[in-house]
């Protein structure tokens, strides 16, 4: 199948022109979130970014199997087999048992991605699911020399794998340096190697989540999942394996080594890695405390929010930043997403209301087509799109306001792939608010007329208006400026 799409691989470390293994399919591996607790916005950021990925392979005709765990046993709070298990601690605290944990977060999980309009992978694999597939890899790595057995726990040996594969391919760090920089951890006394890590755990007596195993009960570690997972459902070697930037060190580097020591082939070809959501340019996470959650930035309920945002102008400011860059949140840089998310419905919702005119166009709807896709074949370069689209909406507008004219084949074409664009590629959703052109006016009338009852101390009428207001599902949020509104 003919595509004129390149995308970078961090392997290579340059953008590559991508040519699936086999022509028209497309597998892909992400990995999906750990489900021991709600996710916040920088994990969604890494999945709407996969999900712009999807979307657009699947818009240019692939067939994409497209594969997305859930990670629901053997992450211990440290990457390197040390701390407690991170379900089992959450079960404790929320006095719940582990796998109701998990069911309690993976349905939030997909109700958050719901929102924000992402599609449903093809398969959504758990790793408690795939504990067989799990040892059976294990096994494997054993049997071609690649791990050891210590007292029921199994190490992979980093030393005999770097003799014939090289452990610093996607970070292309310097295995001196990784040595250096690795501190005395978990199973240290076991390990033969420094850099070893474990791909089989031996339960300790307190610890609930366990499976019999040929070594001992116990628990797999967290790396081998992936890559057994991944064989399973794409094969030994499949095309895009993705994730977050903070998974290329260690959970990626060590997915790479398992599986070519149990398949003696590199598992994917392409690799992508998405960049970090940040706050004041620190890496939101569950750990440093600064990781608000989707629901509260729809509500606006969080001391760093001025209000709240629609889920759909948030999906905006996240693909107005491309995925390899950091995007940093702050309430100036969703302010401005939001109006430039209702400038665009606005226009796209004008083009049912064109008139085409006779002769030709005074717009060039084929130039403005190919600017869309090439941005989209340059590593899914969301900004240039967006960019690309504002070109679009001032052609919308010109003639809508009779200042240009265009053919009824162009106005065709135009609807076509603005349509594809704005809703099946970067998955945008018409939110019906943003969607009437005189929302805004609208509730600033009803905002003032609110504002005069409290003046006149009139506060029944007030709280009248605001409580029916939220009825709808709209909130008004009371600041030094005056009153904002956002749809709940
Ligand atoms: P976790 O649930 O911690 O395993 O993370 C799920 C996914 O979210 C992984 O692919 C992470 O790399 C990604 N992730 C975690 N924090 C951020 C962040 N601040 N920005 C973007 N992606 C993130
Ligand atoms: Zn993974």
């Amino acid at each position: 199948m003919e595509n004129n799409l390149h995308l970078y691989n961090t392997l290579t470390r340059k953008k590559e022109k991508f040519q699936p293994l086999h022509p028209s399919l497309v597998g892909m591996y992400v990995c999906g979130p750990t489900v021991y607790s709600d996710v916040h916005l920088g994990n969604c950021r890494t999945f709407v970014s996969f999900d712009l990925i999807f979307r657009y392979l699947k818009h240019l005709g692939f067939k994409v199997r497209y594969v997305r765990n859930i990670t629901d046993a053997g992450h211990l709070e440290g990457d390197n087999d040390e701390g407690d298990d991170k379900f089992a601690k959450k079960a404790k605290l929320e006095q719940l048992e582990p796998m109701e944990i998990v069911q309690k977060y993976t349905l939030g999980f997909h109700d958050v991605l719901r929102l924000f309009n992402t599609l449903p992978p093809s398969i959504e694999p758990t790793a408690t699911g795939h504990i067989s597939e799990q040892i059976e890899m294990v096994q494997k790595i054993i049997a071609n020399g690649y791990a050891y057995e210590v007292d029921g726990t199994v190490y992979f040996d980093v030393e005999k794998y770097v003799k014939d594969y090289d452990y610093t391919i996607l970070t292309n760090r310097k295995l001196e340096d990784m040595l250096n920089n690795t501190r005395e951890l978990g199973g240290q006394d076991e390990k033969h190697g420094r850099l070893d890590f474990a791909l089989w755990i031996k339960a300790k007596p307190e610890h609930i989540m366990r499976w019999p195993s040929p070594w001992s009960v116990g628990f797999p570690g967290w790396h081998i999942e992936c890559s057994a997972m991944s064989r399973k459902y794409l094969g030994d070697q499949f095309d895009i394996h993705g994730g977050g930037m903070d998974l290329a060190a260690t959970h990626h580097t060590n997915e790479i080594a398992q599986s070519e020591a149990c398949n003696h082939t590199a598992p994917a070809k392409y690799w992508m890695h998405t960049n970090m959501l940040t706050v004041n340019g620190a890496r939101m996470s569950k750990s440093s405390g600064n990781g608000f959650l989707p629901h509260q930035l729809f509500t606006g309920d969080h001391p760093l929010l001025e209000r709240g945002y629609s889920p759909m102008a948030v999906r905006f400011f996240m693909l107005q930043a491309h995925y390899r860059s950091t995007l940093d949140f702050s309430n100036e840089a969703l302010d401005a997403a939001d109006k430039g998310f209702k400038r665009l419905m606005t226009a796209v919702n004008l083009l049912d209301k064109l008139k085409p005119s006779k002769g030709k166009s005074a717009v060039d709807v084929a130039d403005l087509r190919a600017k869309c896709y090439a941005a989209m074949d340059d590593d899914f370069n969301s900004p240039i799109l967006i960019a690309e689209l504002f070109e679009v909406v001032r052609s919308i507008n010109s003639i809508y306001d009779g200042k240009a004219t265009i053919s009824t084949a162009d106005l065709e074409e135009l609807r076509a792939f603005v349509q594809h664009f704005v809703f099946d590629i970067l998955g945008l959703q018409d939110d019906q608010l943003s969607s009437n052109d005189n929302v805004d006016e609208i509730m600033a009338i009803v905002i003032k007329l609110r504002d005069g009852a409290k003046q006149n101390k009139d506060f029944a009428t007030s709280d009248r208006i605001r409580e029916e207001l939220n009825a709808i599902g709209i909130q008004l949020k009371d600041s030094k400026d005056g009153t904002l509104w956002n749809k709940i």
